[in-house]
């Protein structure tokens, strides 16, 4: 039924370089070097990571580089400190306790995440799936069949997400299948993709591409950005096409140490994806991956960023920071708390300047209220 990526093309000049276990695709061994000889920089450390944690950028995503060590490059050139964090999960969403088909995670009653492509436009170093790199399994014909009868046989999925890798990085007509499949189940109301090609490597979102997309509306398409730079003519031009297509477009976005982790880095994206249509969703926390601590921020920061942006820039453009708990128990959204003291009357709140506002409580308010914001 299905013809699952080997129909795909290495399209859009991907460079990859192949670690231990996988078949090579464009290019194989040898591209490290030549990578590491355009940017003058030593190859031996970078192929020392990628045999574990294979390599992978597009040449969008290298034109983007400014210099070794800039937030672009950081995002997907191997560094030596994924090699020295001893801590960290394998598998820290336990997503595949959860998978009651390989492939398939139905972690929350009325939605299942699908991974439908192992392959992704570039492999990013803090990846939670990283583990799949190199040991995933193929996203065959038999568990296409599996996952879709999981689907069908449970009623009270309203809402699929296909994700990978990235489902963006199937030939189209391989997506077109899971498309067509899902929507004759009367039960799946809304369909979402979950991708970073627009952002990755945006001449892949042709406009047949986008044309294919919306004849199985309701489609929702949310993008991974992650820095202002992400955002050019090219990826303007990608969103642009979807959003045309009359596809929602949210964004996702990881906190990342020294790539964004700043208000004026993220308010400078967030503001910047709502001219391209695309509002921002979720502001991810660092999962606990093994092989990424060096990208991890205190919470606080998060907190602190979102803090800074509320009432100053456009409630459209901020999205919901989240902790994605450890061991699958799901997202959590994490709010400055913005309630100073709660008296028996009345409740002092911190506006976005630093300063106390009261609002009046009806009686006997006082306990209840209290014991939503209970934290020790
Ligand atoms: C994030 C996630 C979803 C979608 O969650 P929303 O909050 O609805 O966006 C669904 N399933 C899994 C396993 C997820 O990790
Ligand atoms: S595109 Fe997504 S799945 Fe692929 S490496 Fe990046 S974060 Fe991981």
């Amino acid at each position: 039924m299905f013809e699952i990526e080997a129909k795909t093309g290495e399209a859009s000049g991907s460079l990859v370089v192949q670690g231990r276990g996988q078949a090579a695709v464009s290019g194989g061994a040898g591209r490290i070097e030549a990578f590491a000889g355009r940017w003058s920089v030593p190859a031996e450390p970078l192929r020392r990571v990628a045999e574990v944690y294979p390599f992978r950028t597009s040449a969008h995503f290298e034109r983007l580089m400014q210099r070794p060590g800039d937030p672009i490059w950081m995002q997907v050139v191997p560094d030596p400190r994924e090699l020295q964090d001893a801590g960290g999960f394998r598998d820290p969403l336990g997503e595949e306790e959860r998978s009651p088909v390989p492939n398939l995670v139905h972690r929350y009653p009325d939605r299942v995440l699908w991974i439908v492509c192992n392959r992704c436009a570039v492999h990013c170093r803090f990846c939670t799936r990283k583990r799949r790199w190199t040991d995933s399994v193929p996203a065959d014909a038999s568990l296409q069949a599996a996952g879709l009868d999981y689907i069908k046989k449970h009623p009270e999925i309203r809402d699929v997400l296909l994700s990978g890798g990235d489902p963006l990085m199937l030939h189209p007509s391989t997506l077109e299948e899971y498309l067509r499949a899902l929507r004759a189940i009367r039960h799946v109301a809304i369909v979402r993709i979950g991708t970073r090609v627009p952002s990755a490597d945006p001449d892949r979102i042709t406009p047949e591409l986008a044309r294919m997309l919306a004849l199985y509306h309701p489609l929702y398409v949310n993008i991974h950005f992650n820095h202002p730079r992400e955002i050019n003519s090219r990826s303007a031009l990608a969103c642009s096409r979807l959003a045309d297509a009359g596809i929602p477009l949210g964004s996702q976005t990881v906190l990342l140490q020294s790539v964004n982790d700043s208000a004026e880095v993220l308010r400078e994206l967030f503001v910047g994806l709502l001219r391209l249509r695309v509002r921002p969703y979720y502001l991810f926390q660092m999962d606990l991956m093994e092989s990424t601590a060096h990208f991890r921020t205190p919470l606080h920061r998060g907190l602190a960023i979102v803090q800074s942006l509320r009432n100053r820039i456009s409630g459209l453009a901020i999205p919901q920071f989240v902790v994605d708990l450890p061991g699958g128990h799901g997202k959590v959204p994490l709010l400055p708390n913005a309630i100073h003291r709660v008296k028996q009357d009345r409740v002092v709140f911190r506006d976005f300047t630093g300063k106390n506002r009261e609002y009046p409580l009806m009686p006997g308010e006082e306990d209840e209220l209290k014991r939503f914001l209970s934290a020790e």
